[in-house]
């Protein structure tokens, strides 16, 4: 059997920084704890843990000592209730998604009505809207956008979450351009996400079966399992090589694997191992 392991698999540079920042830091004395999970991935959570890093939910559950704001960012509350509390900050904010959350600040300072292209229950969506003052209009489909009333004297900025759908936020583009007197838009699709969906979508129409590897709770790797799934019903999603099923893989004579942003090489290689 022909194991094709895509090129753009595994940890992107946003997660990579964020793991290599979090453990760097894992060497100081002080007490660290991680503000939710570092990335959605389970295995990496747990290699964390093992170096006395804490996950915590709320703020509110450390006194002292640092704490990791993850990849996907905060809002700037958060920012100023741990300056307030005396916490230090270690921030592993991708830049790609500062990005998003520096033109949303802009832009509502600039008295612009942003609309975010993403999903409203994601960590990076809620952040990016924290910093537009809470302002900005969440939309998670073209279908979404279709049924907001917008007006025609308002000025209106379009951004996306960076794990978006390359083809729908286009979709969305073109739709408000023609239908927006006054309206900006910027991609914030990170390129590491465009690259890893174009490439699965080759994968999949020239292998027998696709495997994604990933976190079940990663938005990029549901949408990369979503995208093999559309042009290749013999796709599956699993988190690690112990979730393989062999019916998958019978009399199928090419397998591609692709993985999601926040799984590492070690679980990838070991799926490629197993199968
Ligand atoms: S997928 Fe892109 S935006 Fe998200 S953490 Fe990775 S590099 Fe950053």
């Amino acid at each position: 059997m022909k194991i094709t392991v895509a090129k753009n698999a595994g940890f992107c540079f946003g997660v990579k920084r964020a793991y290599d920042l979090a453990k760097m830091n894992s060497f100081d004395c002080e007490k660290i704890y991680m503000l939710g999970k570092l990335v959605h991935n389970g295995d990496v959570c747990a290699e964390l843990k093992k170096k006395g890093i804490k996950e915590i939910k709320q703020l509110s559950e450390m006194r002292d000592g640092a704490v990791i704001f993850t990849a996907h960012g905060v809002g700037p509350s958060l920012y100023e209730k741990a300056n307030r509390n005396g916490l230090r900050i270690i921030d592993t904010t991708c830049p790609k998604v500062m990005k998003a959350q520096r033109l949303a600040q802009n832009f509502v300072k600039k008295g612009w009505q942003t609309i975010i292209f993403g999903d409203k229950n994601h960590k990076e969506v809620k952040g990016i809207k924290e910093w537009s003052k809470n302002k900005a209009i969440i939309a998670s489909s073209l279908e979404d956008i279709k049924k907001i009333k917008f007006d025609k004297k308002k000025r209106y900025c379009l951004i996306s979450q960076t794990t978006q759908n390359v083809a729908e936020f286009k979709k969305i583009k073109n739709y408000l351009s023609k239908n927006l007197p006054n309206f900006a838009y910027f991609n914030t699709i990170c390129d590491s996400t465009d690259k890893r969906q174009n490439e699965v979508r080759k994968l999949a129409k020239s292998n027998d079966a696709v495997i994604i590897i990933g976190g079940l709770d990663s938005a990029n790797t549901k949408r990369l399992f979503e995208i093999a799934k559309s042009l290749n019903p013999k796709s599956y999603l699993i988190e690690n090589a112990n979730q393989l099923k062999k019916s998958w893989i019978k009399n199928i004579k090419k397998v591609a694997i692709s993985a999601g942003a926040s799984t590492p090489e070690w679980v990838i290689q070991e799926v490629r191992k197993k199968i």
